[in-house]
């Protein structure tokens, strides 16, 4: 995704007749190690066999990595994205591929998006039903015009996304290297609590942004990482437009892992990463080392080490420390430190399956759908619906919560999630038999 810190028109370069670029003719089938074979290992070793070099695909566990489409026993093409779930469309390079393996996008039921029929926000024990950004109340509006005239002052926002969506890498980069000493080290709800926007209004405005949040849901989990990386979002449109991948989002890491692209250099048609692997990937690495001549040693779980001129590593980088020995000297000590500094959010998400999209169904005193879209300050914090067809089974992702309100729900057993999801939204759908 072209941004303002990786101004590279990846997406306009894989497009490209010639391709991402070429390798000479005597590298032709060198082996590359690739280490992950989710999004990114798989785009890699997919790109670089089609420049005819030969990747050699390790994975710990399971082909996708953190797309991973949990399918419903039973219920042919039903899954639960137990991982990333909505992509913007402006995440070009991304679609690139979808579209590449013919498969089918929709909007995301995201809060009062065209894909969510209705939505209902509940603070503070009082729950607003919402089918149009229109009826919003006049208190929610203002919140968000507090937000667009935050951004604007503190972060010259329309210049920025403007000069991002036109490409001009030169403008990004002046806009965005006058932001960089001011936001890098100041949080998101600073750069909240401190706007004139935020600041003329009561408390409780900040509070009401933070848990209804705008675009996806609620942003407060995010209210303690660098404001960098909420312009990062912004600026790129990644909180709008979004959509699912219909049947799963992990049928793109797999999909090339099959896929035999048109055009390919060195490698005879129908060449497939999977054939080139026998089937499957190397299995987990357990180190990575220097070796004579230059050498990347990778040592797998089975005790085999091949040698390699080139190896990237796709895996979290914490792994690099916690789950594999990796040679020290192979990165400086800053980059060590970046590397283990590496700030995690925590996640937590709770799905069921229903026989039918039951929400649709209209209460007959209230007229209003049965259950919608809900946005709370209880701890499910989102609750997402996804209509798969009247007459298929239908997803609640009953809660979708970061941070502390995560890990509160983590370390329960499912069953127990599910009660308390299940009790608390009882609370705001009081007459529903959930
Ligand atoms: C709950 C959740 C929700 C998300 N929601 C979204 C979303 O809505 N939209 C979005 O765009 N993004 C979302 N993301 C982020 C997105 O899923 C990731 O950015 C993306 O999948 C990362 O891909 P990757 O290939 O870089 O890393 P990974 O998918 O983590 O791939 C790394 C691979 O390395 C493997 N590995 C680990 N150790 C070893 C080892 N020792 N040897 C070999 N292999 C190893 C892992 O098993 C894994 O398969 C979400 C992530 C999570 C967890």
């Amino acid at each position: 995704m072209f941004g303002p810190d990786f101004p590279f028109a990846f997406d306009d370069w894989i497009k490209h007749p010639s391709g991402l670029g070429s390798v000479p003719a005597h590298r032709h089938g060198q082996e590359v190690a690739i280490i992950g074979a989710g999004m990114a290992g798989m785009t890699a070793a997919f790109e670089l066999m089609k420049m005819g070099l030969k990747p050699v695909i390790y994975e710990a566990a399971r082909i996708g990595g953190r797309l991973r489409s949990q399918k419903f026993e039973g219920a042919d093409g039903i899954v639960a994205e137990l991982g990333g779930m909505r992509f913007p469309v402006s995440s070009t390079g991304f679609y690139h591929y979808v579209d590449q393996l013919g498969l089918e996008s929709r909007p995301f039921p995201n809060p009062l998006s065209p894909a969510t029929p209705s939505t209902v926000v509940d603070l503070e024990g009082e729950t607003i039903y919402i089918e149009t950004a229109q009826q919003l109340p006049p208190m929610f509006r203002e919140i968000q015009d507090c937000w667009s005239k935050a951004l604007e002052e503190g972060a010259g926002f329309t210049d920025l996304r403007q000069a991002v969506r036109e490409r001009d890498t030169a403008r990004v980069k002046e806009i965005w290297n006058q932001l960089v000493p001011i936001w890098d080290d100041r949080s998101f709800y600073d750069f909240v609590a401190t706007s004139y926007a935020f600041a003329g209004k009561p408390y409780h405005y900040r509070e009401v942004f933070g848990q209804v949040g705008f675009g996806t849901g609620g942003w407060d989990s995010d209210y303690p990482n660098s404001m960098l990386e909420i312009l990062r979002v912004v600026a790129t449109d990644c909180d709008e437009h979004q959509r699912l991948v219909v049947g799963g989002v992990e049928q793109v890491p797999r999909g090339l892992w099959r896929l035999s692209p048109d055009k390919m250099v060195h490698w005879p048609r129908g060449t497939t990463l999977e054939r080139l692997h026998d089937g499957a990937p190397r299995p987990g690495v357990t180190r990575i080392e220097r070796a004579y001549g230059d050498k990347i040693a990778v040592s797998d779980r089975w005790g085999h080490t091949r040698l390699f001129d080139a190896c990237l590593v796709t895996v979290q980088s914490w792994l690099l420390t916690t789950y594999m020995q990796c040679e020290e000297s192979l990165f400086s000590p800053k980059l060590w430190m970046a590397l283990d500094r590496t700030r995690y959010m925590q996640s937590s998400k709770t799905f069921v399956m229903t026989d039918r999209p039951f929400w649709k169904e209209k209460d007959p005193k209230t007229g209003r759908d049965a259950m919608s879209m809900t946005l709370t300050d209880r701890l499910t914090r989102g609750t997402y619906l996804f209509d798969n067809g009247d007459d298929r089974p239908g997803v609640i992702c009953l809660s979708y919560s970061w941070m502390s309100d995560a890990l509160k729900m983590l370390p329960l057993p499912v069953d127990k999630r599910v009660r308390l999801c299940l009790d608390a939204l009882k609370k705001i759908y009081p007459h529903l038999d959930l």
